[in-house]
């Protein structure tokens, strides 16, 4: 299995993690420009139905979401539906999947193991004021602590985002990032004239590690929205015009 790659066989094109693929129980997409449309508004119409329609392609009765408002709270989902406002959700419900939506901001997918072999799944939308944050690793914090998943089990996968190529951003993000990371922080920027170039899917690789998620049974997809847009939509390229993809994960029901 490859570590990432769109198979155009689907209803529509979907990209898939080798590293999830493999987690029993567990069912996970990434969606492309072609659909279905998530329209930027997560309370809207647009947003429910391709909710919806990606659950049922992947074989599941429903999706969550949240409204996501750059933060680093996690909440757990139980029903389809909007959850509440978060950047990342948890979830351990038969039937139920869990989504982020994206144009830009990385999306991390986590399924994991409990002791009695039953999976539990994750995503958290890492975006730079998430990420500072430790979204990932909260949302890994959360599976171990409410769902009982070992870290160790845990398979992660960070979809497109803007990538350290592309990422350009000025000297207050990296001003928040010490400031909430520490000086270790800095290894995430590369200098670019005054301003930087932030290296999010190094950020999220980190905080996998730290939170105990093993190098082995992670991968960054490395493909950034920016250079490489063709597939997936970019707040940066297309501004207003631009739509959502969504990172989708559930537990198929036994
Ligand atoms: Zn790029």
């Amino acid at each position: 299995m490859s570590r990432f790659h769109i198979d155009d066989s689907a209803r529509w094109p979907l990209g898939r993690f080798g590293a999830l693929a493999g987690v029993p129980g567990v069912a996970h997409a990434v969606t492309t420009r072609a659909g279905p449309h998530f329209g930027p508004d997560a309370r809207a119409a647009p947003t429910a139905r391709a909710a919806a329609a990606v659950a049922a392609e992947l074989g599941l009765a429903g999706a969550a979401w949240v409204k996501q408002v750059h933060g680093g709270t996690v909440l757990r989902a139980r029903e389809p539906g909007i959850a509440g406002e978060a950047d990342a959700l948890v979830c351990d419900t038969p039937g139920l999947a869990v989504l982020g939506r994206s144009a830009d901001c990385p999306l991390v997918l986590l399924a994991g193991l409990r002791a009695d072999g039953t999976p539990a799944v994750g995503v958290a939308h890492a975006s730079w004021r998430s990420t500072v944050r430790r979204i990932t690793v909260a949302a890994v914090e959360r599976m171990r602590d409410e769902l009982g998943v070992d870290p160790a089990t845990i398979s992660a996968g960070i979809g497109p985002s803007a990538g350290p190529c592309c990422y350009e951003v000025g000297p207050e993000v990296r001003d928040e990032a010490l400031a909430r990371l520490g000086g270790g922080g800095s290894r995430f920027f590369a200098p670019a004239g005054d301003r930087w170039h932030l290296d999010l899917w190094a950020a999220n690789l980190a905080q996998l590690a730290a939170a105990g998620v093993p190098e082995s049974r992670v991968c960054a997809c490395r493909i950034c929205t920016i250079c490489r847009g063709e597939r997936f939509w970019s707040w940066r390229v297309q501004r207003e015009a631009a739509g959502r993809f969504a990172a989708v994960i559930g537990l198929v029901a036994p």
